[in-house]
């Protein structure tokens, strides 16, 4: 009898505190902090608050940078232990009456509550970039994490939790996409940009699959003599409803969500396939992502489809941006020395318009420079541009590298670049980019069904 009121008392004492604490404010147990139903919970709260006149407020979402990197190479209790730090910072920063939520992972919001908004959401927000990017010690260990942070102000940006919650999330987005380490405030134009990015990512996912991708080639050609020397393989996509689709428009994205690996590998595989019939002669060019270099695969990816098309690697060259030898240096060149091992050439792409260290040129052997389009372009117009030109192809020379000039249009700029000494000639005057079979007849001087196969 006792053991049964017993458990029908746990039971009913269970049963009040559920009535008592419902399951939204459980708290999380790693920082303590309420979870998301509690958010929305305050959230409305506040809204049907300020509606009654009462004060305003602002809900900040906040992300860490660069957690995933903490977790990955120091293990999850030092991801942990730098969480919870960072639950103390966030609670630090906010008063008493905010509230400070962890919605999943290194993701955070706080509602501020109080008067002088938009200001006070945005001398929080610059305090919460502040204080979470300062170092933090776990183990030993001196960790670097910063903070974005999105701002929705109630109830401008949004008349429900939901609303609210997502429009904050957006402008988080925005803060991240805009560099990290900042914040920004949500507008409206945000929701139709995400969804349109949302869209071109499903179509970008399946195009692959449905064979929607293609090569053009252009030509390159000797600046003295005008023969072709190579081409250059870029790549195209040919969208079913949006048309043609420019890669400058859809590389950074399959760089971002992870594609640009598989559609790299796709474009070398293809590319080295074609060029292998074309005469010994010509060259191929291929451009390789920044993010192609992070993990050990590029090396044997190249060995691959070199091995599988029977192109010499003496006849590739894989065109590298800046941006590539930008982070973790040291892995980059290792991979770039390996490439080079194999005998395959490395060029360096758009030279001029990212951070142009001429340190990048001495650490690695380059074989080429191809000088950026927009220097050309203005050549004729600009005393500045003309002599950017004119330095690269003597620092070119004298480094031992060959120079090619990107974006030559007209015959008065291929003359002014013939006559500064640059090697090679790659722009709309000696040649568009053309489809495979284009490409073919021009350098085998026969109709692609001829060739051999
Ligand atoms: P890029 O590697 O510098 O390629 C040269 C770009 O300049 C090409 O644009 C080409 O069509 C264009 N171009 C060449 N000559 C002229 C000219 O005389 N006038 C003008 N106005 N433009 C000229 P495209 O094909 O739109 O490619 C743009 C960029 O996209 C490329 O710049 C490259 O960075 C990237 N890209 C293209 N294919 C690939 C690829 O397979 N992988 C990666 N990672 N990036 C690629
Ligand atoms: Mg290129
Ligand atoms: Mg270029």
């Amino acid at each position: 009898m006792s053991l049964h009121r017993r458990v029908h008392g746990d039971g009913w004492l269970l049963e009040l505190h559920l009535v008592a604490r419902p399951a939204s404010t459980i708290t999380d147990a790693l920082t303590g902090l309420v979870g998301r139903d509690e958010l929305r919970r305050r959230i409305s709260a506040q809204l049907g608050s300020t509606h009654r006149g009462g004060e305003g407020f602002a809900i900040l979402c906040v992300d860490l940078d660069r957690f995933k990197a903490v977790n990955d190479t120091l293990g999850h209790p030092v991801g942990d232990a730098l969480l919870k730090k960072v639950a103390d910072r966030l609670v630090k920063a906010a008063r008493q009456e905010d509230l400070v939520a962890r919605l999943g992972g290194d993701e955070f919001a706080i509602v501020q509550v109080g008067t002088g908004q938009p200001e006070a959401a945005e001398a929080l927000a610059a305090r919460l970039v502040d204080l979470v990017g300062r170092t933090y010690v776990v183990d030993g260990h001196m960790l670097n994490v910063g903070a974005s942070v999105g701002v929705a102000i109630g109830s401008a940006n949004g008349r429900d939790a939901d609303t609210l919650l997502k429009n904050a999330d957006l402008a988080l987005y925005r803060a991240k996409e805009d560099g990290r380490g900042m914040f920004r405030f949500f507008e409206p134009g945000m929701d139709a940009k995400m969804q349109a990015r949302r869209s071109l990512e499903i179509d970008l996912r399946r195009a692959l699959a449905l064979k929607e991708f293609d090569l053009a080639y252009q030509p390159q050609v000797s600046a003295d003599g005008g023969g072709v020397t190579g081409f250059e393989a870029l790549l195209r996509w040919k969208h079913p409803e949006r048309g043609m689709v420019s890669p400058v428009d859809f590389i950074p994205l399959a760089e971002e969500i992870g594609l640009i690996g598989p559609i790299g590998e796709w474009v070398l595989r293809t590319a080295c396939a074609e060029a292998a019939r074309w005469p010994d002669n010509i060259t191929l060019a291929v451009n390789l992502s920044p993010v192609q270099f992070r993990g050990a695969k590029l090396v044997t990816i190249v060995t691959s489809a070199l091995a599988h098309s029977g192109l010499p690697a003496g006849r590739l060259e894989l065109e590298i941006t800046e941006g590539a030898l930008l982070d973790n240096t040291d892995a980059v060149l290792s991979v770039l020395n390996a490439l080079r091992e194999l005998g395959v050439s490395i060029s360096m792409d758009d030279f001029g318009t990212g951070y142009s260290s001429l340190s990048y040129l001495q650490k690695f052997p380059f074989t080429k420079i191809k000088i950026d389009q927009s220097f050309v372009r203005q050549m004729e117009e600009s005393a500045d541009c003309s002599a950017i030109v004119r330095a690269v192809i003597a620092l070119g020379r004298s480094l031992g590298m060959k120079t090619t000039a990107e974006g030559v249009e007209t015959e008065g700029q291929r003359e002014r670049i013939r006559a500064e000494g640059c090697t090679e000639i790659q722009g709309y005057l000696t040649g568009k980019p053309m489809c495979a079979a284009d490409a073919a007849t021009l350098v085998c001087n026969m109709a692609p069904e001829g060739l051999a196969r």
